[in-house]
């Protein structure tokens, strides 16, 4: 190795510059710090990469990701036990290929989906709001019925109401997109005013309320109309190109889809240029978090584009690499307490959950919506949700069946738009190409009658056979070893979609108000049918926050519990994370928690919890 090109020390080092790095580089420098923000990727601008020439190309984009981590650098393993062996993603194949990492500013935030939700109180509290509606014994009961591993279910080290805070200055910074019409969420209050919604999203709100449910816009981050936010970053409106709808695989050329690209990261810039207090290193690749003697950070190393290794010392760390990359960092810098999955102990690596899904039971009507069914619109707009099928709600409640823990919020009406997905979704083949596929799209993508489908996920539960490690057999490009995860489906999400198919006719109820309730189909899936053979991209758990230090790595201000000037945040942070949303709006709060944590530490350092 190099000998390392040695920088001056900076108050605040932050690793990866995705949604989580941006707000800690903004509030910091805005506080006068000195920032250096390190990110593997490059500055993809909106204004001149994603124009026609470069963004027109499916194939790039979608299929062999041309904005996303390159897996050559480095990739992870996975399997489904301790037992099997560990094998490497190599390539973005279906049907993981839209789950590909991020690389550069922005993260994986310059093509997500954009679909929000925050956390409603229960996913905070499931342990005591469980409790409080089913007893000691009926919680007891839930947690005996647990299949596919042994429970590890702990409450957030905060409420919902601690976060609101946190959760308005996040929503302020990216525009959220929506209204604060949920009963279930209170205190929401977002910047912009919803998408319009589609025709059979109307369809699927005037059943749910005709059912006494309280339907409310779909709650996205593709801005709705031109916005300025708090650091007086301004952006365009999306155009409703279409170009983005459906799946998530597009950035968006006008920089309606938000992330730290188009709303923190250009204020720290800004400031930088006022101040000289942000310094942003691109196509940098860190690999160690360094250590003095009492286990605390002294810095970071990592490698430039030419492989030439740069040590950049500084008195807070913010690890923002996400998912299993920031539980690796810190396991090869000897951070944190491993996690053993056969003794039990340790937290780091622990609690992972998959915040995704399998498929699960769904149920389906024939629906009429006209001729045009709003064929374009963006990646996370145009439908309906409820949370009335929710544990939040006191009357969703299934003592009957205490099989499970948690409920959905049921969402329909989205935009089916989108050409460009077409390459991941309905690719030509030999009998279907030319204008035969052309005709075959139109009758999808501008349809006049629809099959609308309702299902539902429940929560994943964290099991103490789920874990993530450092692989012993598989390292990066530069001889590291990789990250290892052990995971798979547990029943808890399919009994939760069995419940409101087979269980109850909560949802056949809406699909009859919908549809022709001779229509009616259901489309059973047994519990534990498949297998974990893909990460997705909201890795919840396995670097949770927490109030006991031996089974979680960070306190309740996201500072680490065994070394005090490392911060974090992200999904891989939740404590419990619930499926009742795509993550990111709960995430992005937990930034501006560790931005206050950050400060309060620099004034005055020392562990903020003892
Ligand atoms: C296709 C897709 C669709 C999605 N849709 C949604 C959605 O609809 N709603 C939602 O809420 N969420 C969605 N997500 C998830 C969402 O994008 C993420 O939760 C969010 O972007 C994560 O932000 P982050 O800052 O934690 O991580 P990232 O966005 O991954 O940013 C981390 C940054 O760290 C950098 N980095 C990593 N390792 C290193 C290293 N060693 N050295 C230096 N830099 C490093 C990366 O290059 C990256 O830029 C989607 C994700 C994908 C892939
Ligand atoms: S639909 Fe909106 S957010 Fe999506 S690419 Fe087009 S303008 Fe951008």
């Amino acid at each position: 190795m190099s000998t390392p090109i040695q920088h001056p020390q900076t108050d605040v080092v932050v690793l990866g510059l995705g949604h989580m790095g941006g707000p800690i580089a903004a509030e910091l420098t805005k506080a006068g710090y000195n920032v250096v923000g390190i990110e593997k990727g490059p500055f993809w601008d909106f204004r001149t990469d994603w124009r026609q020439d470069n963004k027109d190309d499916e194939w790039g984009i979608a299929v062999e990701r041309k904005f996303d981590h390159p897996l050559y650098i480095s990739t992870f393993t996975i399997r489904n036990n301790m037992n099997q062996f560990a094998l490497p993603v190599r390539r973005y194949t279906k049907n993981i290929q839209y789950h590909a990492l991020g690389h550069g500013v922005g993260g994986v935030g310059v093509h997500y989906g954009g679909g929000l939700g925050r956390f409603s109180p229960w996913s905070y509290q499931p342990v005591t709001m469980t409790k409080a509606k089913y007893g000691d014994a009926g919680y007891n009961t839930i947690l005996s019925n647990v299949k596919g591993g042994t429970p590890d279910i702990e409450d957030w080290p905060v409420t919902y109401d601690d976060m609101v805070p946190y959760y308005n200055q996040w929503e302020q910074a990216i525009g959220v997109v929506g209204t604060n019409q949920c009963p279930f969420i209170p205190n929401a209050k977002f910047p912009m005013p919803p998408h319009p919604s589609t025709p059979y999203a109307e369809i699927f709100k005037t059943a749910v309320e005709s059912l006494g449910y309280t339907p409310f816009p779909s709650v996205s981050a593709l801005i709705s109309g031109a916005y300025t936010n708090q650091y007086g970053v301004s952006r365009n409106s999306c155009v409703y190109c279409g170009w983005c709808g459906g799946l998530c695989n597009y950035p968006c050329e006008v920089g309606a889809k938000t992330s730290s690209h188009v709303s923190t990261i250009p204020y720290a810039l800004t400031t930088a240029a006022g101040k000289g207090n942000f310094d942003m290193r691109l196509n940098s690749y860190v690999f160690r978090i360094n250590t003095d003697s009492s286990g605390k950070a002294t810095g970071v190393e990592y490698y430039d584009s030419a492989g030439q290794v740069h040590a950049q010392p500084a008195k807070v760390v913010f690890n923002g690499i996400w998912g299993f990359n920031l539980i690796r960092l810190m396991l090869l810098s000897g951070i944190g307490n491993p996690y053993d999955p056969v003794k039990h102990t340790g937290s780091l690596g622990r609690g992972l959950t998959e915040g995704y899904y399998p498929s699960t039971s769904s149920a389906s009507v024939q629906l009429s919506v006209g001729a045009n069914a709003y064929c374009s619109g963006n990646a996370a707009g145009g439908g309906y949700n409820i949370m009335d099928l929710n544990e939040v709600n006191p009357k969703y409640n299934h003592s009957s069946d205490l099989s499970f823990m948690g409920g959905v919020s049921l969402g329909f009406g989205s935009y089916i738009g989108s050409g460009p997905n077409t390459f991941t979704t309905q690719l030509p083949s030999r009998t279907n190409f030319g204008s035969t596929w052309k005709a075959s799209l139109k009758d999808s993508k501008i349809p006049a009658k629809i099959t609308a489908t309702l299902s539902g996920t429940g929560p994943n539960l964290p099991l103490l056979e789920h874990y993530a490690d450092l692989d012993p057999n598989y390292t990066d490009i530069y001889g590291d070893p990789g990250a290892r995860i052990t995971i798979d489906w547990d029943a808890n999400t399919y009994r939760v979609s069995n419940y409101l198919i087979n269980g109850s006719t909560l949802i056949t109820d809406i699909l009859a108000k919908m549809g022709d309730p001779t229509t009616i189909k259901k489309n059973t899936v047994q519990e534990l049918s498949s297998h974990v053979d893909w990460w997705g991209h909201h890795m919840r758990g396995g670097a949770r926050t927490g109030a006991n230090k031996n089974t979680s790595v960070f306190n309740k201000y996201m500072q680490c519990w065994t070394a005090e000037n490392v911060f974090a945040a992200g999904e891989i942070c939740d404590t419990f994370g619930d499926n009742l949303t795509a993550g990111t709006h709960v995430a992005g709060p937990m930034a501006y928690l560790a931005a206050e944590g950050i400060k309060m530490y620099l004034a005055s350092p020392g562990p903020l919890v003892s």
